[in-house]
């Protein structure tokens, strides 16, 4: 899947070196491969435009980790926005529902919806031994009832049989009523596919959703189909109130573009995706794995993984050294663990490693987190001499004014300043006392 873009990254990764930050610049020829990688993998334009953007806006300014070099940790921002892009979280199937869940599948006709019937009906007995039941409302291609028979035995699914003189409605409502009497766990609706959208398909399938009332409609959908694929899916979710989408034959599909599109334009979650003819053939959509499989580097991502976590331990450990060092903690301290957070991308991401106290305390003030106000308060205790640094408690008016002027802001800042820097210390002196091994576990997890 999306071979093309693997490789014209790997090209890139090789040649952008010995950078300590991502620039407009350095990133530029990256980001030209990214955006023909998905072009030549069909991905809609619009999806492509807003994806490149978010990287770019991402990775401008980033400082490059550790020992990895600019276009791993690029790398690294690709692979976040593709998860993002496809939807972030597993979506699962939403079965916690008064017995029987009704699942409805929607498509067109080849798609797969009644290999993926089969499929879904064993995903379902084997992992999560539900008692499924099926049914095919499809009346137009005698076939289609015999393939789902057939394919339902293969699975150890009951069937429940319709024939081609019946109204789908009257099918689906004899078989939820079979489905309740017989405590199924499932009951799967396969429906039937046209060609292409047409507006009696449309009609049906909508009296057939507002007849079974399903608490989940998938709409199936032939990979392979590339943008065509992301239309239909948008056409039906226009129509159908979708709760999730089943890409089918990602195996053959070489440019596997419309697994990134179609949850940008649907708004719907990729909740399976089916992969060749055997009735094992489906896997549930983690957009995570998807996108380090299109990415193909499994090295890589650890590498940025490992550097993520190696900055992040080395640095609450000189962090925790130094407290235990019975030292007190001191403006000096102060402005590094500020300057730290803006490395680590923000308060947030660092205090569900601290102790709940001092992210308590640092979150005081996370108003000022920003760039600016980070810079501000940089500023403040740049102007300070080491001595006051050191003991702030000689910090009087005077010297207020002082290093208000150097700063170029106002007495009441600095004042501000100081009254949060001794809320910090007051937490770090009790964990100084008496918490450090917590302290340590806190920030080693
Ligand atoms: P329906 O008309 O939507 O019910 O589609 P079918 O379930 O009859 O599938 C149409 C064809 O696609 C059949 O030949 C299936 O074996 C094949 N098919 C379905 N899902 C997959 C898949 O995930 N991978 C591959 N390679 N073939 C599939």
């Amino acid at each position: 899947m999306l071979d093309n873009l693997t490789q014209r990254l790997a090209r890139v990764v090789k040649t952008m070196r010995g950078q300590a930050r991502l620039t407009e610049d350095n990133i530029a020829e990256m980001l030209r491969e990214v955006r023909l990688a998905l072009l030549e993998a069909d991905v809609a334009l619009p999806v492509i435009k807003e994806f490149i953007s978010r990287v770019r806006e991402k990775a401008v300014g980033q400082e490059v980790i550790g020992s990895l070099t600019p276009g791993q940790a690029l790398v690294g921002v690709v692979h976040c926005e593709l998860t993002a892009l496809m939807g972030g979280e597993q979506a699962g199937l939403d079965l916690a529902t008064q017995p029987p869940a009704i699942i409805l599948m929607a498509g067109l006709q080849g798609a797969g919806k009644t290999t993926t019937v089969g499929k879904l009906a064993k995903l379902l007995i084997d992992k999560q031994k539900k008692k499924v039941l099926t049914v095919s409302c499809d009346v137009y291609r005698p076939a289609a009832i015999d393939q789902l028979k057939a394919v339902t035995a293969q699975v150890g699914a009951e069937f429940f049989p319709s024939t081609p003189d019946q109204k789908p409605v009257d099918i689906a409502t004899a078989a939820i009523d079979y489905a309740r009497r017989h405590y199924f766990d499932v009951l799967l609706v396969d429906t039937a596919g046209r060609l292409a959208i047409d507006e009696a398909m449309m009609a049906e399938i909508q009296a057939l959703h507002a007849a079974v009332k399903p608490v989940e409609t998938l709409f199936v959908v032939d990979a392979m189909l590339g943008q065509d694929a992301v239309n239909t899916a948008r056409a039906f979710n226009e129509a159908l109130p979708l709760t999730g989408i089943v890409l089918t034959k990602l195996d053959g599909d070489a440019r596997g573009g419309a697994a990134l599109s179609v949850r940008h334009v649907t708004g719907k979650p990729i909740k399976f995706t089916g992969v060749g003819e055997k009735l094992t053939g489906l896997d549930e959509f983690f957009p995570e794995r998807m996108a380090s499989r299109i990415l193909g580097m499994g090295d890589i991502l650890s590498l940025v993984e490992d550097a993520r976590v190696a900055v992040d331990e080395e640095k609450a450990k000189a962090f925790a050294q130094k407290l235990k060092s019975g030292k007190g903690f001191d403006l000096n301290d102060f402005k590094e663990q500020i300057v730290q957070m803006r490395k680590m991308g923000g308060l947030s991401s660092l205090m569900d490693k601290m102790p709940a106290q001092f992210a308590q305390a640092a979150s005081q003030l996370q108003g000022g987190a920003e760039e600016k106000a980070i810079g501000r308060i940089e500023g403040i205790i740049n102007s300070m001499t080491p001595l006051e640094r050191a003991k702030p408690e000689l910090i009087k008016a005077s010297r207020k004014r002082r290093i208000a002027t150097g700063a170029g802001v106002q007495v009441q800042e600095v004042n501000r300043l100081l009254n949060q820097f001794e809320q910090t210390q007051k937490v770090m002196k009790q964990f100084s006392k008496g918490g450090l091994a917590k302290m340590m576990r806190g920030m080693k997890g």
